[in-house]
């Protein structure tokens, strides 16, 4: 019997016999039996008590007095990217450890989640067409590139592959040469706003639970397109070929094009080129759609095209480390201050641009957030405690990290087809194994859906906290904040603490040019960053972190999750057709014999 049916078993027994032999079942001998149950199981309030004098000083401070910019200015403009392992993240952890203690943090440091792999910076990138013609192109170094190791001219040379086996057409053509590799896609006019908003229907529609549950085909589907790129790698490594083009992907309502590159995993060779055995084998390079299309068109018209170009970038050892920056304002409480709410986002970004949507937004909210109840001189009774997370660009590690070293975590499958993927794709197996501390933490809410304004918040299918959430958006309408929904949202660090029973949330955010322009591009810098945005989503998270320090109770749970049950969950019934003989009658019998789960 798991762990949890046990507790209302326990509870439902004691009730029972309270009634037999209480002479008055009053309220101090109920909450007596209760006092060791954790507060999140407890019955939950009908009205959430508000403290509106509070959220009109957050308001105040964080619409009035803002300061999240100059933090987005001192983190992308200065610091700059923050590719994981790279001596710029370092930087980023320091720089925040240390703002938070000028703010009036408390215990800011810095906690190690484990080896990552290669530091890597790019120093310059250039590349452009010599013959037939002259042309500068629009280019990144694809991240963990290795140099050129100067500038290198060569005649250019398109591969037509869609399969490994396609390789074989190219055996001895390729040794010095520089490769385009992709197809051409297409370049769809921008006929959209790259720029938008969720209007009223959107927000409903968001609202509407999804009945189809999301199957994990795509995840298999991209892992196939990364390993024939990493055998594509290799083969031309091996070929001798100088170096690599690539087109970039596109982004929403053809935003991958004037200009703008997307430059993540999926423009190297390999999701985990960050490792030294699975480094990208030769330089590689991703070009702006247009600058790819010309020299494209012209070799398929047998148009001879020599190219030049100089991939300058640094390595900075093998075995990096990651770490999380975390930071508190103590609880003050007696009895509750041992208990915190957590607040953040990543702090990693990739290295194209200054990762100021990705997620220097997040980041510098979660400061802003901080620095509001700091300069408030707020007296939480939960710890109020932010995390900024690095390596989620590569698998949520930071956070899933802590999360293990803190509160619990979740066996992978060991399954063979699985040992081959990243851990990041592999299923879980559980059982879910817990820390005592998990039983100590509220909730934690994440910002990394860009510069946009909270809209609404994403209950991750945990029902019980849905009249309580509406209860704390009610004051904050005006703010355009309305929206409650049952969905999930995925792809950021609340999932780590999801996956061991915790809630975790995301905001509904504004999309703005995230999915169209800056999601992983050249082009996410602090001129994307909306200002009043910004402000409006730290004093919405803040009031959210404050609630959740100082209401009576923690925030109610969902069941633990049991992903070793899933499969016995799924299986279709049996002995469902009364009319089946014999092949249904053995399974009966099989399964007669074999001893039930729990
Ligand atoms: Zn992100």
């Amino acid at each position: 019997m798991p762990y949890r049916y046990v507790r209302v078993f326990f509870a439902v027994f004691l009730g029972f016999t309270l009634t037999l032999f209480a002479v008055a079942a009053d309220k101090s001998k109920s909450a007596a039996a209760n006092a060791n149950q954790p507060s999140y199981d407890l019955p939950q309030p009908q009205r959430e008590t508000l403290d509106y004098g509070m959220y009109q000083r957050i308001r105040d401070e964080g619409l009035g007095h803002s300061h999240v910019m100059e933090y987005a200015s001192a983190l992308d403009d200065d610091i700059g990217p923050r590719l994981t392992g790279s001596a710029n993240l370092k930087h980023a952890n320091e720089w925040t450890r240390d703002q938070f203690t000028a703010m009036g943090c408390s215990n800011a440091h810095l906690e190690d989640w484990g080896e990552f792999g290669m530091g890597w910076q790019q120093l310059n990138t250039w590349i452009r067409m010599t013959a037939p013609d002259t042309a500068v192109f629009i280019a990144q170094a694809a991240p963990w590139s290795p140099a050129t190791n100067g500038a290198i001219n060569a005649p250019a040379v398109w591969i037509d592959v869609k399969d490994a086996k396609d390789l074989d057409q190219y055996k001895g053509k390729l040794a010095g040469k520089i490769v385009l590799y992709g197809e051409m896609r297409d370049v769809p006019p921008v006929d959209k706003p790259l720029f938008v908003r969720l209007d009223d229907a959107e927000l409903k529609k968001l609202t509407e639970y999804p009945l189809k549950p999301r199957g994990r085909d795509f995840i298999e589907q991209y892992m196939k397109r990364l390993e024939l790129r990493q055998k594509v790698g290799q083969f031309l490594a091996d070929e001798h070929a100088l170096a690599v083009v690539t087109p970039s992907r596109d982004g929403r309502d053809g935003g991958g094009s004037g200009g703008t590159v997307f430059d993540d995993s999926g423009a190297g060779f390999g999701w985990e080129a960050y490792k030294r055995e699975h480094a990208n084998p030769l330089p590689v390079v991703v070009t702006a759609i247009e600058n790819y299309g010309r020299v494209y068109r012209l070799l398929k018209a047998h148009v001879p095209v020599t190219m030049e170009m100089n991939i300058d970038t640094k390595f900075t050892g093998d075995h990096e480390h990651g770490y999380d920056t975390i930071a508190e304002i103590p609880g003050t409480d007696p009895k509750l201050k041992d208990e915190v709410v957590m607040v953040g986002g990543h702090l990693d970004s990739w290295a194209s641009g200054t990762g100021a949507t990705d997620n220097g937004a997040g980041t510098v909210v979660s400061m802003e957030v901080m620095r509001i109840l700091n300069t408030l001189q707020v007296k939480p009774r939960r710890t109020i405690r932010v995390a900024l997370w690095t390596g989620e660009e590569e698998g949520e590690f930071g956070s899933y990290g802590y999360v293990k070293q803190h509160f619990g975590n979740v066996p992978l499958s060991t399954a063979p087809d699985q040992l081959k993927l990243p851990e990041w794709v592999r299923k879980p197996a559980g059982p879910v194994q817990l820390k005592p501390d998990q039983q100590k933490i509220s909730g934690y809410f994440n910002v990394d859906n860009g510069s946009g304004k909270i809209r609404g918040i994403y209950l991750q299918e945990n029902a019980a906290i849905a009249p309580i959430f509406a209860q704390w958006i009610e004051p904050l309408k005006d703010l355009g904040v309305t929206t409650v929904t049952m969905r999930n949202t995925g792809g950021t660090d609340h999932e780590a603490f999801d996956a061991v029973g915790i809630p975790g949330f995301q905001f509904i955010q504004d999309p703005l040019d995230y999915g169209s322009r800056t999601h992983h591009s050249n082009m996410d810098t602090y001129e994307r960053l909306q200002p009043e945005d910004l402000a409006q989503a730290a004093v919405v998270e803040a009031i959210f972190v404050y609630n959740t320090a100082m209401r009576d109770q923690m925030l109610p749970r969902k069941p633990l999750p049991h992903p070793e049950l899933e499969e016995q969950r799924r299986a279709p019934l049996t002995n469902i057709m009364p009319g089946a003989e014999a092949a249904e009658k053995d399974a009966k019998e099989k399964a007669d014999q074999t001893p039930k789960e729990e």
